[in-house]
C-alpha cells in the first residue's frame, strides 16, 4: 500500500506508464487504473477484476482539454462543455462518440467513450504525473461492492495488482453519475453524486434510463452494459421494505429472529431488537451514499446475518443513486408495506 507522498505519486505514476495496475483513490469510489491507450494494460484490468469482456470502462483525465490533448472523441458535444462548466472536476461521467486512439477493450466494442474528471486531488495528481488518460474501473472483484478505502481494495485486489494508493475514505461513496450525450435527448444511465435535478437545471430536457429504477428484461439490451450484471450483492438476503419510519421498526421487530439485521438509520437503532448496521441520519442522504458500500461489506463480515431489512429510499437528489444500489443489492425484492 503506498501511502501519500509525491515520491509515491511518481511511483504510482511510473507502475502505471509501463503498464501495470494501480488502485487509485477517487472522491467517488477506489479505481483500478490503467493506461487507457495501451490494450494490453487494459486487459490486465479485466482480468484482475474477473469483470466480463462486455463492460465497458470509464476514462479518467486531468483536464477538460485533455479529450482533445489525447484525441479520446470523433466530437465533443456542445452539452459536454457546458456540463464540464458546471460539474466537472466531479462525480459526472460523459458518454460520447469515440475516436479511434480509444482500444476496443475500453469501450468493449461500443463506438462510444465514457469519460470523467475526477475531483480527487491525489488522482489529478497521478494522471498528470503518468501524463496518460486512466481507465479506471471500481477496484473490487467483480460482484462485490464498490472500495471506499484502500483496505477495501487491498481485501479484493492483494497479489493481483501492482500497487493500492492510499487516500482515505472516499468523500462520495458511490460511483460516478453516467450521462450518455449520443442520444437525442441525453439520457442518465447510471445515477450518483452528480444528480438529475442538477443536471437537468444545466441541460432542461433528460430522460432517465428504464433500468435504473426498474429490473431489466431477461434479453433487453442494457444502454449501460455494467446495468444488467447482478452488482453489490452481500452474501445476507436483503429485503426493501416501503413503508413509513414507525411501520419499519414495528415490521423489523415482529419479524426478529436469529440471522435477522437492519441496514436502518442512527434514529432507528434504540428501537431495534436486531443487530444495527446504520446508514447515517435519516434526512442526510449523501452521509447514506458515502456509508452504503461500507455497511453492505461489514454485512458480508458477519457470518451470523442471513436476512438484512432496510427501507426502500426516496428517490430525489442523491437519494436516487442510493435507491439504484440499494434495489440491486436487494435483487429488487420489495414489499410494500402500504399495500398489505
Ligand atoms: P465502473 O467504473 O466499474 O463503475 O463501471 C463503469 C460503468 O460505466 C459500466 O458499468 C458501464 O456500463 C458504464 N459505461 C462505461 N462506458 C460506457 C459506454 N461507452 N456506454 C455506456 N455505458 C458505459
Ligand atoms: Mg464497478
Amino acid at each position: 500500500m503506498l501511502k501519500n507522498s509525491p515520491e509515491n505519486i511518481k511511483k504510482a505514476a511510473a507502475i502505471l506508464r509501463t503498464g501495470g495496475l494501480v488502485g487509485i483513490p477517487t472522491e467517488t469510489v477506489y479505481g483500478l487504473a490503467a493506461n487507457a491507450l495501451d490494450r494490453n494494460a487494459v486487459k490486465k484490468i479485466f482480468a484482475a477484476k474477473g469483470r466480463p469482456a462486455d463492460n465497458p470502462l470509464i476514462v479518467h483525465i486531468a483536464d477538460f482539454d485533455d479529450i482533445i490533448r489525447y484525441n479520446l472523441v470523433k466530437e465533443i458535444p456542445k452539452s459536454a462543455k457546458k456540463l464540464a462548466e458546471k460539474f466537472w472536476p466531479g462525480p459526472l461521467t460523459m458518454i460520447m462518440k469515440k475516436s479511434d486512439a480509444i482500444p476496443n477493450e475500453v469501450s468493449a466494442g461500443l463506438d462510444t467513450v465514457a469519460i470523467r474528471f475526477p475531483s480527487h486531488k491525489t488522482a489529478q495528481q497521478i494522471i498528470r504525473t503518468a501524463d496518460i488518460p486512466l481507465a479506471a474501473p471500481s477496484a473490487n472483484l467483480s460482484g462485490s461492492p464498490s472500495p471506499t478505502s484502500a483496505q477495501h481494495v487491498m481485501n479484493d485486489m492483494d497479489g493481483r495488482i501492482d500497487a493500492v494508493f492510499d487516500g482515505g475514505m472516499c468523500d462520495v461513496g458511490l460511483e460516478s453519475t453516467v450521462i450518455t450525450l449520443v442520444t437525442e435527448i441525453p439520457r442518465v444511465l447510471r445515477p450518483g453524486g452528480v444528480t438529475l435535478e442538477q443536471l437537468k437545471a444545466v441541460l432542461g430536457e433528460i430522460e432517465v434510463d428504464h433500468a435504473v429504477l426498474h429490473k431489466l428484461g431477461d434479453d433487453a439490451k442494457a444502454a449501460s452494459p455494467g446495468m444488467k450484471y447482478k452488482h453489490y450483492a452481500p452474501k445476507a438476503n436483503v429485503i426493501l421494505l416501503k413503508c413509513s419510519d414507525e411501520e419499519y421498526i414495528d415490521y423489523v421487530n415482529k419479524n426478529y429472529k436469529y440471522g435477522v439485521a437492519a441496514l436502518c438509520c442512527d434514529e432507528d437503532i434504540p428501537y431495534l431488537k436486531a443487530k444495527t448496521f446504520s446508514l447515517g441520519k435519516r434526512n442526510d442522504y449523501a452521509a447514506q451514499a458515502q456509508r452504503l458500500f461500507d455497511e453492505l461489506r461489514k454485512i458480508d463480515e458477519n457470518s451470523d446475518v442471513l436476512t438484512v431489512y432496510s427501507r426502500l429510499p426516496s428517490v430525489d437528489g442523491v437519494g436516487m443513486a442510493v435507491y439504484n444500489r440499494l434495489i440491486r443489492a436487494a435483487g429488487f425484492e420489495v414489499i410494500d408495506l402500504e399495500k398489505i
